[in-house]
């Protein structure tokens, strides 16, 4: 076979791969579907590599089979020990990850271009060097850098934060998933995306050394953590969307580089479809895309309330007998499931609570937050498991205007996605972000194992509600006792 059958047969197997990602994604956008989009996602990918190392150029194959195990086997731990409710965590590190493989890459191209530039063909007359680096490589190379070396070292803060790390700072104990505000932030951001700008250019005007390209990955570095250290309270959805954009743009800067279409088609639709999420879920949060991209987010903000001041005397907890009781005579009941569902696994239990209570002609209804959970759509992946019919779910807008005639809602493991201080509180890390009004029920029973906070770390008024009764217990406990109750009733 020729080169140039083999290159017509690789860029077809890379159309065939372009074509499975986008029907992967497709696939991606219904619960129904994501396990097909999924499947055809991995085998695009498959298709890609396939192609690439079948069509030759491959120095070494000792590496690649080196690094194919090892990758395999560090992903199959990962896949298997990893528990399901630090899966957030374990997509924030792949996206980083992502970011890493793309800036080494582009480095390692630039370092072989430049030797490659600097030997000169004795054989030939005029004794010629080849061609410098393109200006084009050099302005992908710096573009693959900045975007990679920032989206691994945002991407591993984010993941810190979704583990709700913690350390001692000056004798006090600081979380991670806290905004951590420096003074003058914005200064040392600014400057420091100036400082990235003007190395780029270094790049592109010194071809023929590496230096500056090592420079710029350092300094993308501190400017990927000075843009997500000061998220937090509940605006990291929206980070992780857009750090997963970049992570994209980065293999599609790669791509160029190394000239590879199915890398630029592939880092083209992950950012494209990053940024899409990004969008909704600044939408989700009332914030700006701006705001996430400048790293305006995460104010200082007030003291707030204690918890003490919150709660202090007016909490009335209560028992499953009591709630089953409660459930006699409703006619419409609402189910907001949040993060602890998915540490409880509580969502077949939940299930089972649903069609006992539709058994005995009760309406029953799921609220979906957007951001309920750690990562954009948890609550509909969980409730799926559990075959809960997809019509059964509605989202915040759909269901918040008709919450009034709601006679039971049960909150289970959520907490600052119903935490009414974002409608009043305008200090408040939460402020402005559109919530589950489920204090405007006629009751409201707050399934969850204390008083502590949720994700943002502030007291939630709910619980402390006239109408608000706390049945504090493990989720899927909570929910086996109702339905043993009602059974019993
Ligand atoms: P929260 O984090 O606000 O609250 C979860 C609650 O679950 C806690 O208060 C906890 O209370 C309770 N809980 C934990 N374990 C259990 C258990 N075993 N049984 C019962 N309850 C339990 O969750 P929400 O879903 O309300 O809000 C999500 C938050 O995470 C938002 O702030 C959002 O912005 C943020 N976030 C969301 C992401 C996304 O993409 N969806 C990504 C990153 C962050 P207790 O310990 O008392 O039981």
């Amino acid at each position: 076979m020729t080169d140039s059958h083999i290159e017509t047969i690789r860029n077809l197997a890379y159309l065939l791969a372009s074509v499975l990602f986008i029907f992967g994604l497709k696939g991606l956008t219904h619960p129904r579907k994501a396990v097909r989009g999924m499947q055809m996602g991995a085998l695009g990918m498959f298709v890609a590599v396939l192609a690439t190392v079948m069509a030759g150029g491959i120095l070494s194959w000792t590496w690649v089979v080196a690094g194919l195990l090892i990758g395999s086997i560090i992903g199959v731990l990962m896949a298997t020990k990893i528990p399901l409710t630090d899966i957030p965590q374990m997509v924030a590190m792949f996206n980083g990850f992502g970011g890493a493989a793309s800036f080494l890459v582009a480095g390692s191209e630039l370092v072989v271009r430049i030797a490659a530039s600097k030997v000169v063909d004795p054989s030939l007359p005029d004794a010629v060097p080849p061609p410098a680096v393109p200006l084009s490589s050099l302005v992908a190379i710096a573009t693959s850098g900045m975007i990679g070396s920032l989206t691994l070292w945002g991407s591993l803060i984010a993941a810190g934060k979704l583990h709700e790390f913690s350390f001692n700072w000056r004798g006090k104990k600081v979380w991670m998933s806290n905004a951590l505000i420096l003074p003058g932030r914005h200064a040392i951001t600014g400057v420091c995306f100036a400082a990235c700008l003007m190395v780029c250019a270094l790049i592109v005007m010194n071809p023929g050394t590496a230096v500056w390209y090592w420079v710029l990955i350092v300094l993308a570095a501190v400017f990927g953590v000075l843009i997500t250290i000061p998220i937090g309270g509940a605006d990291m959805p929206v980070v992780i969307a857009l750090l997963n954009s970049y992570s994209g743009l980065a293999a599609c800067a790669t791509g160029f580089v190394i000239d590879n279409t199915v890398l630029i088609v592939a880092g083209a639709l992950v950012g494209a479809s990053g940024l899409i999420l990004t969008n909704i879920m600044c939408r989700a949060m009332n914030r700006s895309l701006s705001a996430v991209m400048f790293a305006t987010l995460g104010q200082a903000g007030g003291d707030g309330p204690t918890e003490d001041e919150v709660y202090a005397g007016k909490v009335k907890s209560t028992s499953a007998e009591e709630v089953a009781m409660l459930f006699d005579s409703v006619r419409r009941v609402v189910i907001v499931p949040g993060y602890g569902m998915a540490v409880s696994q509580a969502q077949h239990a939940v299930r089972d609570l649903a069609n006992l209570l539709e058994a005995r002609g009760a309406e029953v209804e799921f609220a979906i937050h957007p951001v309920a959970g750690r990562m954009p759509g948890h609550m509909n992946v969980l409730l799926a498991e559990a075959d809960v019919p997809y019509d059964k779910l509605k989202e915040m807008d759909e269901i918040n205007p008709t919450l009034e005639t709601v006679d039971v809602a049960l909150v289970v493991g959520a907490n600052d996605v119903v935490n009414p201080v974002a409608r009043t509180d305008p200090s408040s890390p939460i402020a402005g972000m559109p919530i589950i009004d489920v204090d405007k029920c006629r009751t409201v029973v707050v399934i969850k194992r204390s008083l502590s906070p949720g994700f943002a770390g502030i007291p939630n008024p709910l619980f402390a509600a006239d109408n608000t009764l706390m049945f504090f217990n493990d989720g899927k406990k909570a929910f086996m006792e109702l339905v043993t109750a009602v059974k019993d009733s």
